[in-house]
């Protein structure tokens, strides 16, 4: 079966999300855990998480993946905006428990100028101050598209900061088909040798979830602009191998295309036409 979500906008609480993503024939979705171009997260609902709890089980949901805030800067050189990341983070994470077993999804950060070594360093340092070994939440680590000075473009980026982790079992990563490709990685041309080397670089078994994106790009471009499914420089064949290829068939794919809700029910609808696995 595919697990297919799509992003959605936390602002009407978890159970609202969950019903608009059965509406959609989602088992799964994406959220912000706050403001995603500032910080505020909204009051604790008890009632609403205990309520999304019992609608995720009863409707077979896969893991839902929570998506830090991009503004979130564990990397940056400035002491100030490093404490303020450990502090989101920390707190995302402590929410998240009241929502068990689920995954929290981070970009990197990028180091604005002092290294991609600082930078690893200092994000490393964040997660080891804050995950903590009876979280149940696994925190994921987003391949990015090398966007200005992000970190975590390179699979070897991403290998040399779960290097530095110390709770390994609590951290995966989360592959962007948009990112990866805008990376410099031929999913088109190659998708089984990235696979490969994936699993060289960082272990196949770290890969939890994966961000389904066309791309508005073309390969190599280091931009981040997302395309709706079969539009953009990706394009639908590519795509179609992504889901049915067998070490990703089985994870949640989650959507972060630039659709309102019922241009992701259309997606959802034909990535599962698409679906032969
Ligand atoms: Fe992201
Ligand atoms: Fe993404
Ligand atoms: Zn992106």
């Amino acid at each position: 079966m595919l697990n297919i979500g799509c992003h959605l906008s936390s602002s009407g609480g978890y159970e609202n999300m969950a019903k608009q993503a059965i509406e959609i024939g989602a088992n799964t979705f994406q959220f912000f855990t706050r403001n995603p171009r500032g910080f505020k997260a909204k009051d604790i609902d008890y009632e609403d998480i205990k309520a999304f709890i019992q609608t995720a089980e009863n409707n077979n949901f896969a893991k839902i993946l929570a998506h830090a805030p991009y503004t979130l800067n564990p990397c940056s050189a400035d002491k100030s905006i490093r404490a303020l990341a450990k502090e989101i983070l920390k707190d995302d994470i402590k929410r998240l428990e009241l929502t068990p077993n689920n995954m929290y999804n981070l970009h990197p950060g990028s180091h604005v100028g002092q290294g991609v070594s600082e930078g690893i360093k200092y994000i490393a340092e964040a997660l080891n101050e804050n995950l903590n070994k009876n979280q149940t939440t696994l925190l994921l680590l987003e391949t990015m598209s090398g966007k200005g000075s992000e970190i975590g473009s390179k699979f070897e980026e991403i290998k040399q900061i779960m290097d530095k982790i110390e709770l390994k079992e609590k951290i995966g990563v989360c592959l962007d088909t948009c990112h990866i490709y805008d990376g410099g990685y031929d999913i088109i041309n190659d998708l089984e040798g990235v696979i490969k080397e994936f699993d060289s670089v960082i272990g196949i078994k770290n890969l939890k979830a994966i961000h389904l994106n066309d791309s508005m790009n073309p390969f190599n471009n280091h931009k981040d602009r997302h395309q709706k499914i079969g539009e953009g420089s990706l394009g639908i064949k590519t795509i179609k191998n992504v889901i049915n290829h067998p070490k990703l068939k089985n994870l949640p794919f989650y959507l972060e295309t630039p659709n309102e809700i019922e241009g992701y029910a259309k997606e959802i609808a034909l990535l599962k036409s698409l679906y032969t696995a």
